[in-house]
């Protein structure tokens, strides 16, 4: 098989590509960033394949793709849920944000997509198997009683291989409340997903059930930080700019942000009991910019765009003594960032 093989077929089967790609995407829709199942997902063309000649050229440059951008390649596919697919054809501003998310994604994973498309080409017939047992469809009553009576057995001997292999990942949501800003108008506010595998669902049980704590509470103001770290930073981002001149940018606002959080840890320390969180964030904002004119005569203003991905950490501390609910809650902080900045 060569490179150019792991590409989408038009009426062909692409079923181990839809399940290269869900576990690359971490079995998440690209659009909502909620877990879906293989069943519940279809293979998303990020840039259209209906799109002619002269869209895709207008595409290539306000995305900043290669001139051997290639709509079937995983450079252009993603996950995306049945819901979102149906929304898709509505558009919106906030949608930009989301495709050059997306794209530079699928830019990141295209070569891990392929690897990993050939080694299930050059598998055994048990991946074959294991494939079927993935696409199965467990709203059809025969074949979930048979998943029900025959896939404990599966994840029994997965178990062998090690405790934490058949481990599996939850997800809830939390609601936030809206928050307001000074700096300008309501911004928009997500919700939060938990993504977690057994260890953070035992925080979170010992976090409500021992530390008395309400999810929401102790994630509104840690998300509220989070989003005055992201406008800094991506204001400095744009301020960094100095060619052809410098820029002077205004307060970013966010279109889209989504936070997850994917693992909580603890420790004891007698007295206290220590938590610590990991999420991750994607986020599109957008702010206005002023930039001195070339030959120095006056200014000019533009507009910043900017999709940021990155991850976050903060702990929260409860002490035996401490009351129900009151926690100690460390400051936010940013560990990864990568940033595709835009200034038209
Ligand atoms: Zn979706």
């Amino acid at each position: 098989m060569t490179r150019e093989d792991v590409r989408y077929r038009n009426g062909g089967d692409n079923s181990v590509l839809k399940m290269i790609l869900l576990e690359q995407w971490q079995y998440r829709c690209y659009m909502c960033g909620r877990p879906k199942d293989f069943t519940d997902t279809q293979i998303d063309h990020l840039i259209p394949q209906s799109f002619s000649a002269a869209e895709l050229r207008v595409a290539k440059k306000q995305y900043n793709l290669t001139s051997s951008f290639d709509l079937h390649s995983p450079e252009n596919l993603a996950p995306i849920c049945s819901k979102c697919n149906r929304d898709k054809s509505n558009q919106t501003f906030e949608g930009a944000g989301v495709m050059l998310l997306a794209l530079s994604k699928a830019a990141k994973l295209r070569s891990d997509v392929i690897a990993a498309c050939k080694r299930f080409g050059s598998g055994t017939q048990l991946s074959k198997h294991l494939l079927r047992s993935i696409a199965a469809d467990l709203a059809q009553t025969k074949t979930r009683e048979a998943f029900e009576t025959y896939a404990p057995a599966i994840v029994q001997k997965l178990a062998l291989l090690g405790e934490g292999k058949a481990d599996f990942v939850t997800y809830h949501e939390v609601i936030l409340d809206e928050m307001h800003s000074d700096d300008f108008h309501d911004i928009f506010i997500p919700d939060v997903g938990l993504s977690l595998l057994a260890r953070g669902r035992t925080a979170m049980s010992i976090l409500q059930d021992v530390c008395g704590c309400q999810m929401g509470d102790l994630l509104q103001p840690r998300v509220h930080d989070l989003i005055e770290l992201l406008q800094n930073r991506v204001r400095h981002d744009f301020e960094s700019i100095t060619e052809p001149t410098r820029i002077n940018a205004g307060p970013a606002e966010i279109f889209r942000l989504q936070v997850t959080i994917e693992t909580i840890d603890y420790q004891r320390y007698e007295p206290v009991l220590e938590f610590t969180f990991q999420g991750k964030f994607d986020a599109y904002l957008v702010a206005s910019l002023v930039q001195d004119s070339l030959n120095g005569d006056g200014i000019q203003d533009r507009q910043g765009e900017v999709a940021v991905t990155g991850t976050f950490s903060f702990t929260a501390d409860w002490s035996f003594s401490a009351q129900q609910g009151s926690l100690d809650i460390g400051e936010c902080t940013i560990e990864e960032w990568s940033s595709q900045v835009d200034v038209t």
